[in-house]
């Protein structure tokens, strides 16, 4: 893996320093188990000396662009990560442990956000509001000032995309916590950052532990605006500190995602879908489908043919690109493994194979596909963060849509049927923030708003409306007579 930076320093105010702590963490590579490096222990003093940088860029050079100016550091950004989208790839796919075409797939997305928040960050407009006789009133976007985005491992280069990409679209000056697993592909973009020419300040990176780094940044009085994306104990940490210094926050948290197949359904066409949709990065994806609830009528039919899709499911190193690679860590091994110790092996209908060669000291678990087991049970109500769905059968609307709604999770569901009568209600009743008809993810869809209802967490990154978010609304009212 070729590094044209140093992984155990921070990116502080356009320049790289080792951290005041002078300590590093250390950095595994999840498919081997084997040490990849150090990386910055950053602690309280490096948030702080990140949002002193931040506040000063926003006085300075970055708070002088225009919106105009700004679209196109992003765009030169975009362009450049585009030239480096083999070497991301390799980083992340080290880094995380996801398969070589999956970590690309990421970088391309970076790239993407990129381009599309540059060509967005001329495009916010306010609006004029007809009032009383004598008066013009109009509303303006502005920033939030210095904006805190805590990002979580599983897909570094996406979640930095679409948050820190909106948000200095609308002139925020960003302070990035990357996870402790892995924060390479966001050291990686700072530099890609400063050499598209984002004035100094306007991005920096403190890598560091959760709660140290982490809560340090939550904490901050500093900081005007916080964006988490992580798992639901954090987020209501996060939300408790933010609250103190009353700022506003965006929680991007755990998912228990329904796919809900009819007995109309193009079932040849959702087949894909219905697997990797759990699959994809060894399930620890917070949009996982790790529920598939199917018409009882088509019951059997689907769990034979999700059964084989399994069996066929090859996991191994990143590098070798298959179907799935490890797990993040030997600790989210092991609470994968906890979970499936919670049903007997004859609710197990399939498991997919590791591979002989698959390095011992890598986090590896067999995809596995259950049936049989109640909606209320813990594998078909809690996150498992892994290689794990379940089948369960429903009547009919009603009953799908109260299974489909019994978590306390709602982050995105799907429905596939051909009734489009049916679509419709059942897009309405679903309790989620996105709704997918006879798709599921929708590619990405980096313009697509995206975020929860109740335990998935509240706001929206994603499409124009992360700009809304990243942004406040002044209205202004002047009286001329
Ligand atoms: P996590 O909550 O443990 O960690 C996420 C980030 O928070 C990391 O950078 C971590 O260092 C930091 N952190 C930990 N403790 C902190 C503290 N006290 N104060 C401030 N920051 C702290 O989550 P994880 O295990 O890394 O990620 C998995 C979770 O993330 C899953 O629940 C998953 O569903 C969720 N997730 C959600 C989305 C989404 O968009 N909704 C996307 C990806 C992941």
């Amino acid at each position: 893996m070729q590094l044209w930076f140093d992984t155990a320093e921070v990116f502080i105010g356009g320049r790289w320093f080792l951290p005041a702590s002078g300590e590093t963490l250390p950095l595994e590579n999840p498919s081997t188990g084997e040490d990849i490096g150090r990386i910055a222990r950053g602690t309280a003093a490096d948030i702080d000396n990140a949002v002193t940088a931040a506040q000063e860029a926003l006085e300075g050079e970055w708070g002088a662009m225009t919106a105009a100016e700004r679209g196109r550091v992003l765009m030169r950004l975009s362009w450049l990560i585009s030239k480096k989208v083999d070497e991301l790839a390799e980083i992340e796919a080290t880094d995380v442990g996801k398969p070589l075409t999956q970590a690309r797939n990421d970088a391309i997305a970076l790239a993407r956000y990129m381009e599309f928040y540059g060509g967005a960050a001329d495009k916010v407009m306010g609006e004029t509001i007809p009032y009383l006789d004598g008066y013009t009133v109009y509303t303006l976007r502005e920033p939030h000032g210095v904006t805190g985005h805590i990002v979580p491992w599983n897909y570094p280069m996406q979640i930095i995309g679409r948050s820190v990409g909106a948000a200095l679209a609308m002139g925020n000056a960003c302070v990035l916590k990357p996870a402790e697993e892995a924060c390479l592909s966001a050291l990686a973009f700072a530099d890609l950052a400063r050499q598209a020419g984002l004035p100094d300040g306007a991005l920096n990176v403190v890598p560091g532990l959760g709660e140290e780094a982490g809560a340090a940044l939550t904490a901050h009085p500093g900081v005007n605006h916080i964006s988490f994306t992580g798992s639901v104990c954090v987020g209501r940490e996060v939300q408790k500190a933010a609250a103190d210094n009353i700022v506003p926050v965006t929680l991007e948290l755990g998912g228990k995602s329904p796919q809900v197949v009819f007995e109309d359904a193009d079932l040849e066409k959702a087949l894909p879908f219905l697997v990797n949709a759990g699959i994809q990065n060894a399930g620890q994806t917070c949009s996982a489908s790790s529920r598939i609830l199917v018409h009882e009528s088509l019951y059997d039919e689907l769990c034979i043919h999700m059964a084989a899709a399994y069996d066929a499911l090859r996991v191994g190193p990143a590098m070798d690109d298959l179907n799935v690679g490890p797990l993040i860590s030997a600790r989210q091994k092991e609470i994968v493994l906890g979970f499936l110790t919670q049903t007997d092996n004859n609710h197990i209908l399939s498991r997919g194979e590791i591979m002989e060669d698959a390095p011992a000291g890598g986090h590896y678990v067999a995809p596995t596909l259950i049936s049989g087991i109640r909606p209320d049970h813990p594998l078909a109500q809690d996150e498992i963060f892994g290689p794990v769905q379940v089948i369960i059968p429903f009547r009919d609307e009603d009953h799908a849509v109260e299974i489909a709604n019994s978590t306390n999770f709602g982050l995105v569901a799907s429905v596939w049927s051909r009734d489009g009568a049916r679509q419709m209600r059942m897009a309405r009743k679903l309790r989620a923030g996105q709704v997918f008809i006879n798709n599921y993810g929708a590619g990405g869809g980096v313009e697509l708003p995206f975020g929860g209802v109740g335990h998935s967490g509240h706001g929206r990154e994603k499409g124009f409306e992360a700009l809304y978010g990243f942004s406040v609304l002044k209205t202004v009212a002047a009286h001329h007579g």
